[in-house]
């Protein structure tokens, strides 16, 4: 994805756009508009082979239609796509150095609770119960649900859009730990089952595995850590099951199900289940606060591309950035907005912003 500079900004490198960028953005645009025009079905009977029908299908939603499937090959094709080296924890410690390097603190398993606001402008944060001095606040929790940060909470007409047009990707994530060897497989694997699996409304007909028999990191010698996204809104499905103290219960019943259904295809899952843990939209929201524990915006052929604006009129001091700031959302969007709400802070306070070289 291009990053540009905000207008306005003083910046110590200017981003510049190659113009055939430009071209190949006006035809991608024109191409996008006409598949969003066309349904799922519609396009995957253009495939004469069964397998990659099914496969199409797996990867697709009816309600997404198939153009999020062309960001991810085309994001693959282009080698910007991928898997970090040695899993997630590494590449945010990078991260972290890099920041600290910088001179900046970092408080973990620490709530903001507040941001406190004076005269229109934020001047600190309530950090579990202590006053946290600010010039400035980037609140990067996800926008969705920011209400609870202010004692009014902030209006401003991008808000209101926000929350009237947002869909909530989220998922089901199964991960397993097994005690066998599975390299003979495929790293990413897609099986139709006999026997769909059902979970609230949501009926899955394929499985998506991802298997990291070959990574060191994830699988030590003779072991196997695979995962599986069953996508799809069960939110309300898991709070209930909590309420009703049936959460674990429900959770344990779907493993097993998914695990039996494993088995039939990679018989050597088949009692070699190490390690199980299921995550569901309320663990995202118990780590992440997300709303409704999602953590991407539904790419709907509908959905306009668009950045919000990181700031609220009336409101100084308060930056906004994370993955609801440009939907679809994402890795690359968090990073991108992140970014861009420090270059609206650098603009508002006539800060120079140090572009990397
Ligand atoms: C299974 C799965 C697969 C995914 N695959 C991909 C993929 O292939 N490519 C891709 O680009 N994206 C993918 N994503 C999505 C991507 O991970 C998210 O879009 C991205 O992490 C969002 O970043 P963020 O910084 O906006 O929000 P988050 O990552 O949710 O970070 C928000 C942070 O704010 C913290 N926070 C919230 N409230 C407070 C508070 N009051 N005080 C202090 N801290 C607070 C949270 O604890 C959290 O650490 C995937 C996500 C999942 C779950």
């Amino acid at each position: 994805m291009p990053v540009t500079d905000l207008r306005g900004v003083k910046v110590t490198k200017k981003t510049r756009l190659p113009i055939s960028l430009l071209f190949s953005a006006i035809s991608a645009m024109r191409i996008m508009s006409s598949f969003s025009r066309i349904s799922r079905d519609a396009y995957i009977s253009r495939f004469t082979h069964e397998g990659l029908r099914e496969m199409l299908y797996a990867l697709t939603s009816e309600k997404t239609g198939v153009l999020p499937l062309f960001f991810t090959m085309g994001t693959l094709a282009r080698g910007d796509g991928g898997f970090p080296e040695g899993g997630s924890l590494p590449f945010v410690g990078r991260i972290v150095d890099t920041f600290q390097s910088l001179g900046g603190e970092l408080l973990l398993n620490t709530r903001g609770d507040r941001v406190i606001v004076e005269n229109d402008k934020a001047v600190g944060v309530m950090v579990a119960g202590k006053n946290v001095p600010a010039d400035a606040v980037i609140i990067t929790a996800d926008t969705m649900s920011i209400d609870h940060l202010f004692d009014t909470p902030p209006k401003a007409p991008w808000l209101e859009e926000m929350h009237a047009v947002t869909e909530p990707t989220m998922a089901t994530f199964l991960s397993l730990g097994i005690t066998a060897d599975l390299k003979k497989y495929q790293k990413g694997l897609v099986f139709k089952l006999q026997q769909p699996i059902s979970l609230a409304e949501q009926r899955y007909e394929y499985l998506s595995v991802n298997n990291y028999a070959s990574d060191p990191v994830y699988s030590p010698e003779g072991k196997t850590a695979i995962t599986i996204t069953l996508g799809g809104d069960t939110y309300d499905f898991w709070k209930k099951a909590k309420e009703e103290n049936r959460y674990m219960d429900e959770k344990q019943k779907l493993a097993g199900v998914v695990i039996e259904a494993l088995s039939e295809l990679i018989p050597e899952i088949k009692g070699h289940v190490e390690v199980c843990d299921v995550a569901t939209p309320l663990t995202y929201e118990r780590y992440c606060s997300n709303w409704k524990g999602s953590w991407m915006t539904e790419m709907t052929p509908s959905m306009k591309m668009k950045t919000y604006p990181a700031t609220i009129n009336g409101l100084s001091g308060v930056y906004f950035a994370g993955q609801r700031m440009m939907p679809p959302g994402g890795l690359p969007v968090a990073l991108m907005t992140g970014r861009m709400a420090v270059q609206y802070l650098c603009r508002d306070t006539g800060t120079l912003f140090v572009s990397e070289e």
